[in-house]
Parts: C-alpha cells; structure tokens; sequence
C-alpha cells in the first residue's frame, strides 16, 4: 500500500508544491508591495525546499521498486524453463531470453538480428516457412514440432508455440516459445518399441497382482483363440486345461513369489477346446516398494516341437520292427498301472508271450522272413487287446500284454477274464500266418500274473509273469499258465534245495544205491546205479525230488559225473571177485550231460582211470536226449560205443522217439517203462505196449529189460512176451552197496531168492 501510495503521488508533485512555490515567482512581479517580511519569505522557502527534498527522496524510493521490479520480470523472462523469441515480419529475431539462446547453442547477442529460419534444420525449413506464414492473424496462436539446429549442439525436436502480436509502432511481430522436446521424443519412441515388442510371436497376457486379465497381444488371441475382449477382464485361468492339478499350480506360485519368475510346461486349453502343450513364462513385475503391481505372461505354443520331441521318443520307446512298446515304456506303463490300480483296488493282468520254436523259423526260412512273421503276430496281438491295453515287444520272440486295472474288483473275476483273453491270444496266434506265399504255423507260451492287490515292483512281476510262461512251456507249449504262489512257494523251497544239494555234493551226502538186474531164469546179471542223498535231517531222500532241480540250476552235470564216478569205482573193486567181478552195471545219463563238451571225453577218462573194462559199463539215456541235436547225440553215443561202452534206453514208451530215430541210435537195450508194466495185468492197451515193446526190441536186435516188475504175475506175463531182463521190487529194490553184494553172494549164480527181499530204506522226515 505503501509502494502504491508513493506511485500515486509523484504525478501530483508538480501540481502542488510548484503551485505554492510558482506562485509566489510567478506573483513576484505583480506584488511588490507584499507587506510579508523577508523573515517570513525565507521560512516559507525552507518550507518548500523541505518539502522539495522529501519529494525527490519518494521519487528516488519509486525509481529502486521500479528497478527491481524490472530485473524480477527480466529474470523470470531471461531464465524461464521454455524459451522465448520475438521475431518480426521479416523473420528477423528481435528479441530472445537466454534460455532460447542456451537451446540454440548461441549467445544472446548472436541470436538477435539473426533470422529464426537459420536455426531450423534443414529437413523442417518448409515447415518452418508455411507455419510462419500461417501466424498472419494478430492474436492466433499456432504450434509446430521441429528440428532445431544448434550451432555447436547437436539438432534437437522443439514444440514451438507462436502468437502475432500488435506492436505500437510498427507492423506485427510474432511472439515465439521454444521447448526441447527431445526427452518427450525419446520416451515416445521407447513406448512405440515396448508396444511393437509386445507384438511378437510369443503370446503375452498381462494380468493384475490378483490376477485378472488387463492386456493380451495378438499372439495370445493366435495361441489361445480369445480376443482382447474376450480375455480382459477375466482371470488368468481362462485357459488353464485342467491337466495340471492343483499341487502343480501351487508349486508353481510358490516359485514367482519366492524368486519373482517360473518358467516351464504345461497344457493349456483353447477356446476350441483343444489342449495343447506350451512353453510359459511368468514374471512378476514390481513397484519401487517392492510390492507385485503386474504378472507377465509369455508363452509359446510348443504342438510342433512336442510332435518333433515324439518322433524321437517313439525311437527311444518303441521297437522299430513291430512299432510297439519296448521294454523301457512297458515298464513304465506297468509302474502307471501299478499305482493306479493300487488306488483303485483293482487288478491288473501282466502276460509274458513267447513263442514256441521260434529259432527253428529263423534258421529255416531266414532272419527277413522271421522278422515278417514277429510283425504279423504283433498285428494280431494288438487286435486282441482293448485300446488301453498295452502289447509290447521285449525284443527277440517275447512279447508282453498288459491290461491296466480294468477287470472286475474280485480276483477270481480277474483270472478268469484274462484266462479267457488269454485263450483268444492262443486261438488268434495258432492260425496260419502267410509269409510271401508260404504258409506257416505257430504256437506260443503264455506266463500270466495279476497286479494290484498286493503291492510287487515292477521287475517282481515281470519275472512272475516269465516264470508262469516257462511252467506254459514246460506243460507242453501252445498254453497258458499263471503265476501262483503255490509255484512261488515250490521255488523258495527250491532255490534252498539247491544250496544244501551244492552242500551234498562237497560234503559226501550223496551215495549210490543198487538194484539187482535179473535174467529170465531170475539170476542175477547186472545192476542199475540209482542215486540217493543221505539228508541229514531228511533221511534218505529220493533222485525224483532233486534230480530235475539239479538239472534246472545247473548242478546236473556235477551229479551225474560223480555217479559215473562211483560206478566204475565200484566196478574196479569188483573186478577180482569171483561172484561180482564181470557184473554189469549202468549208469543213468541226462540230455544235459551227453550235450555238453567233452562229454566223451570226460567217461572215457573216468573209465580209464579206474581200468574198468568198457563193456561192463552201460548208460541209461532217456528219450529226452533225442529232443535237441540228435546228430550230436549220435555221434557221442557211436564214439563211446566204439570203444565198448553199451547203451539202454530207459522208461521207453513214454516219449515220443520215432522209429526212425531208434535205428539210427547205437543201442543194446530198451528199458520198458515201469508205468505201463505195473497196469499192464489191469489195462490190456498197457500189456499192448509192453508187447509191442519187447517185439520191437526183438526186431531191431535189442534187449528188452521190463522195469517196476512187482510181482510173480507181471513177472509171467512179461516172459510169455519174450522179455529177456527184469527189475523191480520184486528182485531187490534199490538197496546199499552191503546189501546189494550180500544179496549177489547169497544167490551166487542161482536165481534170486524173491521171497527174502531187502527193502529199501524209506525215508523219514518227509
Ligand atoms: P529210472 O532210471 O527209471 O530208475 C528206475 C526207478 O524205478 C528208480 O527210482 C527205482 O527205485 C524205481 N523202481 C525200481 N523198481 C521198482 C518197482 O518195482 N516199483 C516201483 N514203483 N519203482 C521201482 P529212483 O531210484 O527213485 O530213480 C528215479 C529216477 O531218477 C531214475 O529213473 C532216473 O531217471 C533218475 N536217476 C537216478 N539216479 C540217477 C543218476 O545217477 N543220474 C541221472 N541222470 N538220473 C538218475
Ligand atoms: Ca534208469
Ligand atoms: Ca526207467
């Protein structure tokens, strides 16, 4: 109020105090006679020269205010954040404040008087001049974006606001202001390339921190087949596929907030409906307070790598021949199976397929055609089974089908379907099979086991399922036959038989028993060797419990030769004595035995060894060794013979040796087999065959010895047949070694006493 009151009155000033200090000059002339004294004329100009003084110290205070309100304005004008020009109408810059000069690189000075044109890049220079004449209109403000140039800056983008103004004393100027836009720019074209980023092949769906869906890009609306529209606003979600449960998704989350990111994949549903499986990044986005503002999605439809990744998977997991499963994705089907069945209570059916003779088709007709027939028969497995199932190719002849938990909840239920699933897998392979015009037939063992009532691993039931097809083999082939634990029992039992028999073996357990071999007129003329094992605990345990066992885990080779062993040892002490030396004895020999190496070798060792005269050795084969290479057979057997050895084959009758085999094999003796001698006085077609027997025999100029003779009534019959030898309890049972040559003393060369049998010790604990 002040400020404004010395404003007011400086116009005044000359008005008043001049008046009163003209007036007087002014009057002077006039007034000469002014009665006032010079005393009071002196006051009164002291009074004025006062008032003068105060006067000049107001204006003087006046001039300061106006002084420093003019530099607050030429400050503010001056170092303005936005630059400001006058330019007049002929281009010319008339005035600029010091920041216009600051942007455009110039002093002040150099910047006025020189043309505003010359300060804009050459590439805005037409702008420039058609937006200048635009400004023609006092009071219009127009705006531009442009190119400056800087004179030892670098060009810089400048919004420029231009308004013609009035001007008191001459045509319009323009008043210009200039702003660096450079940074606008800048952000500008970071928010172009965010958003042409955004558009990329990978779909992006950006939700909020609860999840609900704010933007999309065009990729996802490809990938997902939801629009922007659709997608905003919904929750993430939308395209979950259900394949995932909620363990993966809550691992899932628990990774982003624990490191801000998971990647990884996972099937997601279109809009169609169509699962599909992709690749997926989410990161969490975050403001400066570190709290989750933003989760990023990006995914990629994997389909097309997934089938690329199949194709080798189908190397790894299927068998090239036959396009099956092989033994890596069997199993791991089964492990699925296993535990879903586990859950479901429900059994599963593991089956083991092996074809019968299979090598005798390869080695006859050739690999190829082998391998066509493993495609037929994989064909029509598959045709068996349901979808679910699964058939797989274990490589070689082995085959594998295995029915997920689908049977019904009882056990029985359960074996019986796959019984029958399993009889139509025999029916279905025993057909014909048609390989390049040849007609070919085939037949396979089926080993079958259940799953899913008790827990078993996997390999567990494999082998189950392999130990019931070897059981399918060994009752013949072209059968089935299922894992029990009965046959589980029967094989712990075994696998102990088979340590304590290793134990028997080293430890002087086994003896030799022997049983009296007589003429027709009953004298004594040879004995058979039969084995026994003096059990400690079990007493004396019989050849029929562990002799097929022997042969099973490889310990039948070792027997046989210590029974051959003991023979001829037994032999050579025999030699010198006048009733027991030149008495024959024959040694039981399994197919096993004959067919390995050195066979031949080996007896002739042992019988050289102890100098035992080759003729008084006899071996018993069985018509088993006629089954596998009979050639070889054959050739050991003629080998032996040449040198003086003699050769029964034993229980004849229940094998299936054909006729023409039997000629060509180097015998002396067939043995009848004791089960049709013990039915032949109740069975006339048991008689039929001893018959046939012994008249074969007579024919082919073998003897024929009846085994299992009982009784004096068998005895008759069978020497009314022809036969010349006999053996059974009827004449001794097997019996010691004290025994046996007490009884050949005895009788000497009279007839075997029969009434005054030795029994055969029988066993105690069994
Ligand atoms: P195998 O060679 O047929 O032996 C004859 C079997 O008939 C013997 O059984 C004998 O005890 C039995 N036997 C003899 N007479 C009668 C009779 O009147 N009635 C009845 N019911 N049976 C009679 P074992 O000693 O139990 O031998 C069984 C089988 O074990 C033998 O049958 C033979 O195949 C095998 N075996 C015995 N010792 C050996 C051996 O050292 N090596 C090989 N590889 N096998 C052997
Ligand atoms: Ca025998
Ligand atoms: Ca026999």
């Amino acid at each position: 109020m002040k400020r404004s009151g010395s404003q007011r009155r400086p116009p005044k000033l000359p008005q008043r105090p001049l008046a009163g200090f003209e007036l007087p000059l002014a009057e002077a002339p006039g007034r000469v006679a002014d009665p006032r004294s010079v005393d009071e004329l002196t006051h009164e100009l002291q009074v004025h020269q006062i008032e003068l003084e105060m006067q000049n110290h107001e204006l003087r205070a006046a001039q300061v205010a106006l002084e420093a309100a003019r530099d607050r304005y030429v400050d503010l004008y001056d170092f303005a954040p936005v630059g400001y020009l006058t330019v007049g109408h002929d281009g010319v810059i008339a005035e600029a404040n010091l920041t216009a000069a600051g942007l455009l690189g110039l002093d002040r000075a150099e910047l006025v008087s020189s043309r505003f044109a010359r300060h804009v890049s050459p590439i805005d220079q037409d702008r420039w001049h058609r937006y200048a004449m635009s400004l023609s209109h006092v009071g219009e403000s127009r705006r531009i974006e442009l190119v400056m140039r800087g004179r030892s800056v670098r060009d810089f983008h400048a919004r420029i606001d231009g308004v013609r103004v009035a001007t008191a004393d001459g045509p319009p100027m323009s008043r210009i202001t200039l702003i660096d836009i450079d940074e606008e720019k800048r952000n500008e074209a970071e928010l172009r390339l965010a958003a042409a980023a955004f558009e990329t092949q990978e779909g992006i769906m950006i939700t909020s921190a609860d999840g609900v869906i704010e933007r999309v890009n065009h990729a996802f609306t490809q990938i997902t087949g939801y629009s922007a529209e659709e997608a905003i606003g919904q929750r993430g979600s939308l395209v979950h596929s259900g394949l995932q449960d909620e363990a993966f998704y809550q691992s899932m989350w628990a990774t982003i907030h624990r490191s801000g990111r998971w990647q990884g994949e996972l099937w997601n549903r279109r809009k169609s409906g169509e699962v599909y499986p992709q690749w997926l990044t989410i990161t969490a986005v975050y403001d400066s307070a570190h709290e989750v503002t933003r989760y990023v999605g990006t995914m990629t439809d994997i389909s097309e790598r997934k089938a690329r990744e199949d194709e080798v998977a189908q190397l790894a997991f299927y068998d090239p021949l036959t396009n099956l499963p092989n033994r890596r994705l069997m199993k791991d089907r089964l492990q699925q199976a296993l535990v879903a069945s586990a859950r479901t209570q429900r059994e599963g059916v593991l089956m083991f397929i092996d074809l019968d003779h299979f090598k005798s088709v390869n080695d006859t007709m050739g690999h190829d055609k082998g391998d066509l027939l493993l495609q037929q028969i994989a064909r029509r497995l598959v045709a068996c089974v349901r979808e679910g199932d699964t058939v797989a190719r274990l490589g070689g002849d082995e085959f594998v089908v295995m029915l997920p938990a689908v049977l019904g909840d009882e056990p029985v239920d359960a074996a019986t379907q796959a019984q029958a699933i399993g009889e139509k897998i025999l029916d279905s392979l025993r057909r014909p099979y048609e390989i390049i015009g040849i007609e070919l037939r085939c037949s396979v063992s089926i080993g079958i086991t259940l799953f899913g009532r008790q827990s078993h691993s996997v390999d567990e039931l494999l082998k189950r399922a392999d130990q019931a097809m070897y059981q399918a083999k060994s009752a013949g082939r072209n059968t089935l036959r299922f894992f029990d634990s009965v046959v589980q029992d029967r094989l712990l039992v075994r696998s102990a038989l088979e340590t304590e028999l290793r134990y028997a073996l080293r430890h002087g357990e086994l003896v030799v028993h022997y049983q009296p071999v007589v003429d027709r007129e009953g004298c004594l003329v040879s004995a058979e060797a039969l084995l026994r094992w003096q059990h400690p605990r079990r007493g004396l345990v019989l050849p029929d419990e562990f002799i097929t066992i022997a042969e099973e885990v490889g310990l039948i080779d070792a027997l046989g030769h210590w029974a051959l062993e003991t023979a001829c040892a037994q032999l050579r002490l025999w030699a010198a004595d006048p009733v027991l030396g030149g008495l024959r004895l024959s040694v039981n020999v399994c197919a096993h035995q004959i067919h390995a190496p050195g066979f031949v070798d080996q007896v002739m060792g042992v019988v050289e060894r102890h100098q035992v005269d080759p003729k008084l050795l006899k071996l018993e084969l069985t018509e088993s060794v006629l089954l596998h290479d009979i050639d070889d057979t054959i050739t050991k057997m003629a080998e032996l013979k040449a040198r003086g050895l003699g050769f029964a084959l034993d229980d004849f009758g229940t094998g299936y040796s054909s006729l023409s085999y039997l000629r060509r094999l180097p015998l002396d003796q067939l043995k009848a087999d004791r089960s049709f001698v013990r039915e032949m006085l109740t069975h006339a077609q048991d008689a039929a065959i001893v018959r046939t027997v012994i008249d074969l025999g007579r024919s082919l100029d073998l003897t024929v010895i009846a085994e299992g003779v009982e009784t004096e009534a068998q005895r008759q019959l069978l020497a009314g047949y022809g036969c010349q030898g006999f053996q059974g309890h009827l004449f001794g049972a097997p019996m010691p070694l004290d025994e046996f040559e007490r009884l050949a003393r005895r009788a000497g060369t009279s007839p075997i006493e029969v009434l005054s049998l030795p029994t055969e010790q029988t066993p105690v604990d069994h």
